[in-house]
């Protein structure tokens, strides 16, 4: 405990000491008070909740492909109500990344299927085809190809060795929207995809998962596992809404290091109230404290975010995509 504190006020002394500073989450602050208005609305009286929820899936479903997605509390949800749907289970193994948010690994073991961990591809940082092909015993019931850091993996050898051992792939597309592989956008060669929202992600809902098939029968498969799963309760709604105002004025690059602050603030005292708490807290949290249901849905507030986001992505992805070949034409010429 004594040094995980000591650890985390290095880290603050380094935060203050570097401005402007900048991290993963890129806040709201390109909305209006209009638009965040509109936001509030949605969250006190949901009357169009159901409305507002789906069209957000239709639309993001659009960016994707052809297929048909559902909105979740968070991409984690997603892939489990995807393993619960392909009937993976006890005795059942699912391969995954070694390399990846230990979340995938605990959706797996909630199924109780065991997770087998591969290596990953040096070139792409996602699922590495030959490690995978080790990998595969007669239990296999699942593939997770994960597309890291927006580089799409090597996922067409992915789909003939899941066909070849009768497997599901399942697309991470967590780190990676819009990005194509041979003409093919990513979420588009799995039997399913998932995707997430959280704040650290290219598209920000504060927290959020869409689970996405051209699959119709898979479709509906997952939506008799969600169309029952509650949304998320109104005081942990109330909490993302504040967490998404707090967003909007400070994750930014010029007070990121006061948002870091306040985040550290947070989990500190998070952690003095709860020294059960382990690294894996943010998935076991539902566990211990029943506070909120494992799968649930997207609330109808962070889908609205989600609108707002989705009008915003082709700007996005093209800022990104300039920002990456600057990032590149530096990296050329030296010995990276
Ligand atoms: C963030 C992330 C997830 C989990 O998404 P959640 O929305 O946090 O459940 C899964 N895979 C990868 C690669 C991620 O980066």
């Amino acid at each position: 405990m004594l040094t995980a504190i000591t650890r985390k006020l290095k880290e603050l002394t380094r935060m203050l000491g570097t401005r402007p500073y900048y991290g993963f989450v890129t806040g709201h602050g390109y909305l209006t008070e209009a638009q965040v208005t509109e936001v509030r609305r949605v969250l006190e009286s949901p009357t169009q909740a159901a409305e507002t929820v789906a069209e957000y899936e239709r639309r993001f479903a659009a960016v994707v492909g052809e297929g048909r997605g559902l909105a979740t509390a968070g991409g984690r949800m997603a892939l489990f109500a995807t393993l619960r749907a392909l009937g993976v289970g006890a005795g059942h193994e699912v391969i995954v990344p070694a390399f990846t948010c230990s979340v995938v690994a605990s959706a797996v073991l909630r199924t109780g299927a065991t997770p087998v961990f591969t290596n990953v591809d040096p070139a792409t940082f996602g699922t590495d085809p030959d490690a995978v092909a080790k990998a595969i015993t007669p239990k296999t019931r699942a593939i997770i190809g994960q597309h890291s850091f927006g580089i799409p993996c090597r996922v067409g050898e992915l789909r003939a060795l899941a066909d070849g051992c009768g497997a599901a792939l399942i697309e991470d597309c967590a780190l990676t929207v819009s990005s194509t592989r041979d003409g093919v956008a990513v979420g588009n060669t799995g039997d399913a995809a998932f995707f997430s929202t959280d704040h650290s992600k290219p598209m920000n809902t504060v927290v959020g998962g869409f689970f996405y098939t051209r699959d119709a029968g898979l479709y509906d498969a997952v939506a008799a596992q969600l169309n029952n799963a509650p949304t998320l309760p109104e005081a942990q709604q109330q909490r993302l809404f504040g967490q998404f105002l707090l967003e909007r004025r400070l994750a930014r690059p010029a007070s990121y290091g006061l948002y870091q602050l306040i985040m550290l603030g947070k989990s500190v005292l998070r952690r003095l109230s709860d020294p059960g708490m382990t690294f894996l807290d943010d998935d076991y949290v539902v566990e211990r404290t029943g506070a909120y249901a494992y799968p649930a849905r997207l609330p109808a507030m962070l889908a609205r975010i989600g609108l707002f986001e989705l009008d915003r992505w082709p700007a996005e992805a093209a800022r990104r995509e300039a920002l990456l070949q600057r990032y590149l034409a530096a990296a050329y010429g030296t010995p990276l």
